[in-house]
């Protein structure tokens, strides 16, 4: 079987917790798209990891690991998370590189970090890893591919081709030094040696994989309202966090993806800049920061506090169609356990107009939350392992959003650990 596990909000939805849980029965996961922009957390017996390059099955040894074609690939990161996993005791991981990735290099990071600088207070909010920059230069055909890594003479002809453009941007926009092509072939041929063991052509494996049908993760980064044709653009990644890409950036049919699984926050959560029209403010939007995720609302990244706002339940209607969503996992419920009444965006007023559809960015800027109030449960959630043994109010508060955004909650997540998960229905 393949599913697609995807973000239906705006990223940094517990992707990774359920991704982690459940590579517990899979054969392989794979990362389809992005880069090290964004962090999945995962806590098992090994301790916590941010990951934001290796794909999430990664504590797992019997678990094929796969970074896709359509992943940016940033060496240098990825060969720092490895050393974190092994330096914490994880017994060494299967990962295989596609030959078809791209490589997301320094002169990606210096220049998105320039545009940011440039932009001042017009910037985009990126991560500053080098993402627009990575996808602009995919697009334009003059990337560098995985497989071009290993003949100095191809990868020097490509550097070269590729800093043509960059530099007169580096001399004359930034006031910077320019890019050379020689120390970059010396670099990059240096570390695609260190990575060569792993690289493989993966189109074939996967595919294969599939045939004798094993089980097989695609893991999302971000969600779908950072996508570039659906999101909130231009407040959007480069990429498509979307599970219809993800047959693209893995390779693999899309018929052969049975299952898509949209996760989604108890409450909404959003790093970076963006139209966020649930966003609380001040004293409130503090407590729910503190108390969200395993140790507050901060970016896995880049440790930026996150925007917190209550359910969207239009955003995420609409995050979940757009992924194809066939079923839902809920997140951080075990979070709303303090609050004595818990509201639930339903619907947005734009101009006076009452909206049930999620606008394009210009009218989602106007968009003011119309919300249904539900009573809080106040009870500690956590360690409960059946949903029948949540408290009432709160099987109402998971069954009235289950409504509102038209998916079926399979899987609830009560608490940041692997084993704290309720399964509605059995996933394995
Ligand atoms: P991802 O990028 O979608 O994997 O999400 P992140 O890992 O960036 O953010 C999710 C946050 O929620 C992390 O701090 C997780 O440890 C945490 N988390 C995931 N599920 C739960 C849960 O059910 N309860 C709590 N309290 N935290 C959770």
């Amino acid at each position: 079987m393949v599913r697609a596990i995807v973000g239906a909000n705006w990223g940094d939805e517990g992707k990774g917790k359920i991704t982690d849980m459940l590579a517990d029965n899979a054969d392989m996961v794979i990362r389809f798209q992005g880069g090290a922009n964004a962090g999945h957390t995962i806590i098992n017996e090994y301790g916590k990891f941010a990951l934001h390059l290796l794909p999430s099955g990664i504590c797992h040894p019997d678990v094929v690991n796969i970074i896709g074609p359509g992943v940016a690939l940033d060496i240098n990161a990825l060969l720092s998370e490895l050393k974190v996993i092994e330096e914490r005791g994880v017994p060494a991981p299967q990962l295989l590189i596609s030959s078809r990735a791209q490589l997301l290099m320094e002169c990606h990071i210096a220049l998105d970090t320039l545009e940011e600088e440039r932009l001042k207070d017009r910037k985009f909010g990126s991560t500053k890893s080098g993402i627009a920059p990575f996808y602009s230069d995919k697009a334009a055909k003059i990337g560098i591919m995985v497989c071009q890594l290993f003949d100095k003479d191809l990868l020097y002809s490509r550097l070269k081709a590729n800093f043509v453009k960059k530099n007169v941007l580096m001399e004359h926009l930034y006031n910077e030094k320019p890019f050379d092509a020689d120390e970059y072939t010396e670099k990059y041929y240096a570390l695609g040696q260190k990575i060569k063991p792993m690289v493989a052509d993966t189109t074939p494996i996967i595919n294969e994989a599939h045939r004798s049908g094993k089980d097989i993760l695609l893991e999302g980064q971000l969600g779908a309202l950072r996508d570039p044709d659906h999101g909130i653009f231009p407040y959007t990644t480069s990429s498509s966090p979307i599970a219809g890409y993800a047959s693209v950036g893995a390779g693999i049919a899309p018929h052969a993806i049975s299952q898509i699984i949209a996760v989604t926050k108890a409450y909404s959560s959003s790093v970076g800049t963006g139209v966020f029209p649930t966003q609380l403010m001040g004293d409130e939007a503090e407590e729910l920061r503190r108390r969200g995720g395993d140790a507050g609302e901060y970016g896995a990244k880049t440790g930026r506090p996150r925007d917190v706002g209550w359910f969207d339940a239009v955003a995420t209607r609409y995050g979940c169609m757009v992924q194809g969503a066939t079923e839902c996992a809920l997140t951080n419920l075990d979070v709303m356990s303090y609050l004595d009444e818990i509201p639930v965006c339903i619907a947005y007023d734009i101009d006076g107009e009452i909206r049930h559809d999620f606008p394009v960015t210009p009218e989602l800027k106007k968009a003011k939350p119309i919300y249904h109030t539900l009573s809080g449960w106040r009870e500690d959630v956590r360690g409960i392992t059946r949903f029948e043994n949540l408290p009432a109010k709160c099987r109402d508060y998971v069954a009235f959003i289950e409504q509102n955004i038209q998916v079926p909650i399979h899987i609830l997540s009560n608490g940041p650990k692997r084993e704290e998960c309720i399964f509605r229905k059995n996933p394995f």
